[in-house]
């Protein structure tokens, strides 16, 4: 069995690590050369607007799914004449878009912050009116980690945002005061089976996830999340898994946005659920049976954002595990994380301060 993984980042690369065991093996397909998945498995390169080397690629496995969510749809659709493709090319369309991911949401009665779509100074203005401020301006497509995104406060700040991000779709969505981020990682099988990971709370710093905890023991809000996301995978007939991040805002789920893939809140489920959510979206796609996704303690995952911190002073610590992509340092840019699995609530919070203060030495 071979899966097909377009885009060759960290995610992929976790995937394949997760699909060996399996006896499933995992081939990429990038258009940079010097991808961090290749240290883990045969890349074949191309761009991806390729469409004859992409149905080349799709022929020579038995199934094509993703690891980023941007590769564009008109290159994935065709391939369903190739291979299996999974989750399906409708799901990359909708996240693509934040106005076409709201107005999903919305039509499944799922709760956003307000929105509107700005096309122009006008329609900014006109949305401001109606949502109010403060408010994010965001671009509509190829925003992620907090990019392309305004946070408007001031009328000062409608100026400076719009110049920053004009001349390319936008939307322009109410700023949520919210309590906690929270975030639920799923899988659907092909015959339909769902199971759920236990929420995650998530920190952002500059937009990008800094820590994730988990279980976030909340059942009320676990049930509404899983609701919420049960709608979503039906609607699109999913397989894979599915990650949606929601604001809790006087104790109700508004969803902020969905990725159609393995999602950052969920790498700690490498060591702290019973199967992780790599080999859950390997074995949904390849359509083997799902595995368990009970944790198997009280988790938490720090980020390493723009620097590694050093190896053996991570590794002298008991109990954590380090987590290396393999990537060049650039600031701004996610090149480990690492996670830790204690028996108790308060030990967690121990260690996740240990494992902060790592993120500033
Ligand atoms: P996003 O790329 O949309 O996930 O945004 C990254 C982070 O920015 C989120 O996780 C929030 O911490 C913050 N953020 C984005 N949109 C909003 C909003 N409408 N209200 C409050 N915070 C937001």
């Amino acid at each position: 069995m071979k899966i097909g993984i377009i885009g060759g980042g960290q995610l992929g690369r976790m995937l394949a690590l997760a699909a060996y065991p399996l006896g499933v093996l995992p081939v990429f397909y990038e258009q940079t050369p010097d991808t961090c998945a290749g240290q883990v498995g045969p890349v074949i390169g191309g761009r991806f607007d390729d469409h004859e080397a992409l149905a080349a690629f799709a022929a020579s496995v038995d199934v094509v799914t993703f690891d980023w969510e941007n590769v564009p749809v008109d290159s994935v659709r065709p391939l369903s004449g190739h291979a299996r493709v999974a989750p399906p090319a409708l799901a990359l369309e909708q996240s693509q878009d934040r106005l076409a991911e709201k107005n999903l949401f919305t039509r499944l009665k799922i709760p956003t912050p307000g929105y509107a779509a700005v096309d122009s100074r006008d329609d900014l203005d006109r949305a401001i009116a109606r949502l109010g401020l403060p408010g994010v301006l965001k671009t509509r497509r190829f925003g992620y980690d907090g990019k392309g995104q305004a946070v408007l406060r001031s009328a000062r700040d409608v100026e400076r945002g719009f110049t920053a991000l004009a001349g390319q779709p936008l939307i322009y969505e109410q700023f949520v005061p919210f309590e906690r981020e929270v975030s639920l990682v799923s899988v659907r099988a092909r015959n339909g089976e769902t199971r759920d990971y236990p929420l995650a709370e998530n920190v952002h710093e500059s937009g990008i996830l800094a820590v994730s905890s988990a279980p976030y023991t909340d059942p009320r809000l676990a049930r509404q999340a899983a609701k919420y996301v049960h709608r979503l995978q039906e609607a699109m007939r999913y397989v894979g898994v599915l990650a949606v991040e929601f604001f809790v805002h006087e104790g109700r789920l508004i969803a902020n946005e969905m990725a159609p893939r393995v999602h950052n809140s969920g790498h700690w489920t490498i060591e702290g659920a019973v199967t992780s959510q790599f080999e859950n979206h390997v074995r949904a796609i390849a359509g083997l049976p799902l595995g368990d996704t009970r944790p198997t303690g009280h988790s938490v995952m720090v980020n390493f954002v723009g620097r590694m911190p050093r190896r053996d002073v991570v590794l002298a610590l008991p109990g954590v595990h380090l987590h290396d992509y393999g990537k060049a340092p650039r600031p701004g840019r996610k090149l480990g994380h690492a996670t830790a699995v204690m028996p108790t609530v308060a030990a967690r919070a121990r260690v996740r301060r240990t494992l902060l203060s790592l993120r500033r030495t």
